[in-house]
């Protein structure tokens, strides 16, 4: 058997039609540039969300960066975030010359400590950035009482939790905005760059808007210094086409995670906890080689790496989502933290393994890989 991480031309198969028709439909009418499949998808994708205001913009990095733009987070200012995410995270703050300051991670979530926020709050800081990472969201309440306080933006990277709730509501809609990702491989992907910027509050929408289109809401007219950060309208189209499926991709997703959870509750191996608050849409289905004394063996790198070589072997595709926490990374050396600066981050990034996961996997192949893993605990 061979099963990949993702398999997107199962997706395209039934789909095809649609999207074929909608892309022939704008190639027929040539209305490129923020057209009506933008101005579809921005209505579209804010009610689902539930909030007022979605912007599209070009990628997912491009929205946390018009967000943090819009909220005015510049030159000296810090945002607080987490090491162990995608590098866009970081890397958006940098690029609106803010310095991110990292946190380490809760334990059982994968997703920032609140714990650990207050005491990096200086007088320079002026957002908080929570990752909902792998399709499950922060703990937002807590986050969002701590920023009050202080005064700062909460800006949501929820590139990985299209439709992930907290407590019923659905990310997106949880801080004052949101940035999302439409890669391709992400639960609603397009089929190039995508990304979009959701808001509950009326002038960070309208600054986006106009930052995403070099700052200007008349054509040569400019307000402010923004940049080409514009969603392209094919792109607009075949999301549209499957924004209409998300929420039964998402159900499938769940279903796919309840089964992995209970095949593999007695391994060699730690499955994803969803926490009391979440409803998670498992963008990706980590799971952990167990940090258990007895178990000597399956503490090591290289053991987490035998793993993976021998589900390679049968046929099973593996990720690492990611091998190496930003803090880490040459590019960042100049940020001063070290080894050893984020304990639970560093010690996740050497046991983690990503399986595969989306919403056309059958139960079938879900067995088949348990059954490896637990196969490789008793070898
Ligand atoms: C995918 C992703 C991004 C960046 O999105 P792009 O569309 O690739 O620019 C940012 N943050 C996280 C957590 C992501 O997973």
């Amino acid at each position: 058997m061979e099963i990949p991480l993702v398999d997107l031309r199962k997706q395209y198969a039934p789909l095809k039609d649609d999207i074929l028709g909608r892309i022939a439909e704008i190639l027929e009418g040539m209305r490129l540039f923020l057209g009506p499949n933008v101005q579809a998808l921005e209505q579209e994708f804010a009610a689902f969300c539930g909030v007022p205001h979605a912007i599209g913009v070009s990628d997912g990095t491009t929205a946390l960066q018009l967000a943090l733009m819009a909220c005015g987070v510049g030159a000296g200012d810090e945002v607080i975030t987490v090491s162990h995410t995608f590098v866009a995270t970081a890397e958006a703050i940098i690029l609106v010359g803010a310095t991110p300051v990292f946190v380490d991670i809760d334990p059982q979530t994968y997703t920032i400590d609140v714990g650990q926020v207050g005491e990096r709050i200086t007088e320079r800081t002026r957002a908080i950035i929570p990752v909902h990472l792998y399709g499950q969201t922060a703990d937002m309440d807590p986050l969002l009482t701590l920023a009050r306080e202080h005064g700062l933006w909460v800006i949501e990277d929820a590139c990985q939790a299209h439709g992930a709730r907290y407590k019923g509501q659905r990310a997106g809609a949880l801080g004052d905005a949101a940035a999302f990702s439409f890669y391709y491989s992400k639960n609603l992907g397009a089929y190039g760059e995508g990304g979009m910027v959701t808001t509950t509050v009326d002038e960070i929408a309208e600054r986006v808007r106009m930052l995403r289109d070099h700052g200007s809401k008349q054509h040569y007219h400019h307000d402010l210094v923004g940049m080409n950060g514009r969603l392209d309208e094919i792109q607009a189209a075949v999301l549209r086409a499957k924004l209409q499926h998300l929420d039964a991709w998402n159900a499938a997703r769940r279903q796919h995670a309840q089964l992995y959870g209970e095949l593999l509750a007695h391994s060699p191996v730690v499955p994803p906890v969803e926490a009391d608050y979440a409803e998670s849409v498992y963008h990706l289905y980590v799971i952990r080689v167990k940090a258990c004394p007895e178990v000597a063996l399956l503490t090591s790198r290289r053991n987490r790496d035998g793993l993976r070589a021998y589900l390679h072997d049968k046929g099973i595709a593996t990720g690492i989502h990611y091998p190496i926490p930003i803090h880490l990374q040459p590019a960042y050396r100049d940020l001063g933290y070290e080894k050893g600066s984020f304990p639970v981050t560093e010690e996740y990034a050497e046991q983690i393994i990503s399986l595969p996961m989306y919403a056309e996997l059958t139960p079938g192949s879900i067995e088949y890989v348990a059954e490896a893993i637990r196969d490789f605990g008793k070898e």
